[in-house]
């Protein structure tokens, strides 16, 4: 989740890339960094100026160095997932300091493979990052005679995972080049008067115009100062809409959209995305709570979990117990923290309360967890706003960055709060030794490749139209599952009586013959969760019956 920046125009750019990168310091800030290429217009070679730390440092060390005159450039704000931060690590990368310079947004998955080809090559190393083994496959196409957009796409196509990139090279003077590749991070072409910049925000670009254009999974672009071309990843041109913002416009905003709840559902990707990366980094396996440390250092002496929430904060909450039990054995509950709040719920320093609240501001959330706090229970909370009341009241929180969610009902404050659950589960798994270096390397690994997956489910046509039409015809419909997916069917019934007011239930699967069976007839509409686990069988045995 890091913050991407380009410019190229007639305007001094150190200036406007560092205040670009001020705009997108809340994506990452564990350090930054801007390459400039000399003279005006951009004629000359390349410099790199990267620092450690806040976007402070690099503002710094940008005033002292000799960067007057350039004009086009570009930045990144780091928020590292392989390899520590440190000033080497910081992006942009030169690779064997050929010219070509690069930043990146994403992960190479395949990045292990791709550096151990490169090194029999002969390339050499600089940084422990995923991104810079782009720079370096850059360079070979660039010696085999590719011009620098047909270098991107070639190389686009070789890795795995989702990436935004942006790579300028003395070769081609003025000009930037970038590739979305997969969901997970965007990149906004903003148009000005005879300058033209790239971002992976809108707030980045919104200082200086409302003129913009987004790629779509797949395409690239070549940005001059006088405008850009557009491509696919086989070389095909292709159009880019090209729209003016209202003055508004970014999340508050519905854009394409006919609702918000799609809007947000459609974010999930980058939602997902932006929270996993601020929890875990690949490259050493390890789990971050920045806003947590106190309950990070009190974890190990934990020996009971109770997660509370509302509605939808409470069907994670019931994901996130299955987590802890899973990974950290440690024994959890849940409960809707109103209920909680009015009977006499033990709890002691030992207990470790989760609450979940999207907006940090349930009362009956805010009312358990002081309850919680006289009983001397620690308690993190997870929520999507920063500094909101149950953070205050926790002893730290894990927050979800899923921006802003303006629908009623909750989509992707959902997952992204499962995914931080499934973060805090591991830890507590790492803090009492019940998972290796290596499990902790596989699961943090299969976690960071979801923004991807649930991307592709998203782009795919989720639900046939004529099933849609039979079930708003109907009063009332039944959602089935079994573990993990039992909250998952709550989550669904809820959805629905929200939503649609259609009445819905939630039930375990098994607990189907002991009652609700009886309401099944003749074209009553049953959604049954059946994901490859180990309880499948038993939920197809379920659907026969
Ligand atoms: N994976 C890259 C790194 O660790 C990019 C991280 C980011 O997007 O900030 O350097």
């Amino acid at each position: 989740m890091c913050g991407i920046v380009g410019y190229t125009g007639m305007r001094a750019a150190a200036p406007i890339l560092i205040g670009a990168l001020k705009d997108l310091e809340y994506r990452g800030y564990d350090s930054a960094g801007i390459a400039l290429m000399a003279g005006a217009g951009g004629t000359g070679a390349i410099s790199i100026t990267k620092r450690e730390g806040r976007i402070a440092n690099l503002e710094a060390a940008v005033a002292s160095a000799e960067v007057d005159g350039a004009t086009v450039g570009i930045g990144h704000t780091r928020w590292a997932t392989h390899g520590k931060p440190s000033d080497t690590n910081a992006h942009p990368h030169d690779g064997c300091g050929k010219g070509v310079v690069v930043i990146h947004n994403g992960i190479v998955e395949n990045y292990a493979t791709l550096r151990e080809e490169l090194l029999r090559q002969g390339h050499e190393f600089q940084s422990e990052t995923d991104s810079e083994t782009i720079v370096h496959l850059l360079e070979e196409q660039l010696e085999a005679g590719d011009d620098l957009l047909v270098a991107l796409r070639t190389v686009s196509a070789r890795l795995e995972g989702s990436q935004a990139i942006v790579a300028m090279s003395p070769s081609e003077p003025g000009t930037l080049v970038a590739a979305r590749v997969g969901n997970a991070g965007g990149v906004v072409i903003g148009y000005g008067e005879g300058e033209m910049f790239v971002a992976s925000d809108l707030a980045a670009v919104l200082p200086h115009t409302h003129e913009v254009a987004f790629l779509a999974d797949g395409q690239l672009a070549r940005v001059r100062a006088t405008g850009p071309e557009y491509c696919l990843a086989d070389g095909a041109a292709v159009t880019v809409e090209r729209r003016v913002l209202a003055l508004d416009a970014g999340a508050a905003t519905q854009g394409a959209y006919p609702h918000f709840m799609l809007k947000e559902i459609m974010e999930q990707p980058e939602a997902l995305s932006d929270t996993i990366r601020s929890l875990v980094t690949a490259e050493p396996p390890e789990v971050h709570l920045p806003d947590a440390p106190d309950v990070e250092t009190r974890l190990a002496s934990i020996d009971r979990v109770v997660l509370i929430g509302m509605g939808t904060s409470l069907n994670a909450a019931m994901i996130g117990r299955s987590y802890i039990e899973h990974f950290a054995g440690i024994p959890a509950e849940t409960d809707n923290a109103s209920e909680f709040r009015y009977r006499d719920a033990v709890l002691n320093e030992r207990t470790l309360v989760v609450s979940v609240s999207q907006s940090g501001e349930t009362v009956d959330v805010l009312e358990a967890m002081h309850q919680a706090k006289e009983a001397g229970a620690l308690q993190v909370t997870i929520c999507n706003t920063e500094g909101a009341q149950t953070a205050r009241v926790a002893d730290g929180a894990i927050y979800t960055r899923a921006g802003l969610e303006r629908g009623v009902a909750s989509t992707k404050c959902f997952t992204t709060a499962v995914c931080a659950l499934y973060a805090l589960a591991l830890k507590l798994g790492q803090v009492r030794g019940r998972l290796s270096v290596a499990d902790l390397r596989q699961h943090i690994t299969g976690m960071l490749r979801v923004p991807e997956a649930v991307g592709r489910m998203l782009a795919g046509e989720v639900i046939p139209r004529d099933v849609v039409e039979r079930v708003a015809a109907r009063s009332d419909m039944l959602f089935l599952g079994r573990g993990l997916e039992l909250p998952v069917a709550l989550e669904g019934a809820l959805k629905m009586k929200e939503i649609s007011y259609i009445h819905a239930e939630g039930y375990a699967a098994g607990e189907m013959k002991h009652g609700p069976i009886a309401l099944i007839d003749a074209g009553y509409p049953v959604v049954a969760i059946a994901t490859e686990h180990g309880l499948r069988s038993k939920m197809v045995s379920n659907i026969q019956q």
